[in-house]
């Protein structure tokens, strides 16, 4: 993916993240999220409507690659299926540290597929995508 293209999609989504800010609704299954090593802070809430994602919802203090990365996170996996979204994110997290990875699965995720170059905003890349595995473990329960 061209540099250019990757840097704009990720500020797109750090100007206009997608669902930020959260409701009042029992329904949603809540998880949170920190990075000591940024000022990263991801509050995640999660609709499931029995194995599909129905909508995800963020909000919290986070830098610019936690928050685009998140926003990425959801754009990508609402409507996915439980099964299919634990494949994307395995997949994101591959990337990230360096293995293969099926690139077609992650959409517009592959914008972070040079962020190994920076290790410490590895973290950053992957709180959204931890918080949205913890609540699937959660809603398996
Ligand atoms: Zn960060």
């Amino acid at each position: 993916m061209d540099q250019n293209l990757k840097r704009s999609i990720i500020l797109e989504h750090y100007q206009n993240p997608k669902n930020k800010g959260l409701i009042e609704d029992p329904h949603y299954c809540k998880v949170n999220m920190n990075n000591e090593s940024c000022i990263d802070e991801v509050h995640l809430m999660v609709l499931f409507d029995q194995d599909k994602i129905k909508d995800i919802r963020f909000d919290g203090e986070a830098c610019a690659i936690c928050t685009s990365s998140t926003s990425i996170m959801i754009s990508t996996l609402i409507g996915k299926t439980k099964e299919e979204a634990k494949e994307i994110i395995q997949n994101f997290e591959d990337m990230i540290d360096e293995k293969t990875y099926n690139e077609e699965l992650l959409e517009e995720a592959n914008v972070f597929n040079d962020i190994y170059r920076q290790p410490n905003r590895k973290k950053c890349a992957l709180l959204g995508w931890w918080a949205i595995k913890k609540a699937l473990e959660e809603g398996l329960k």
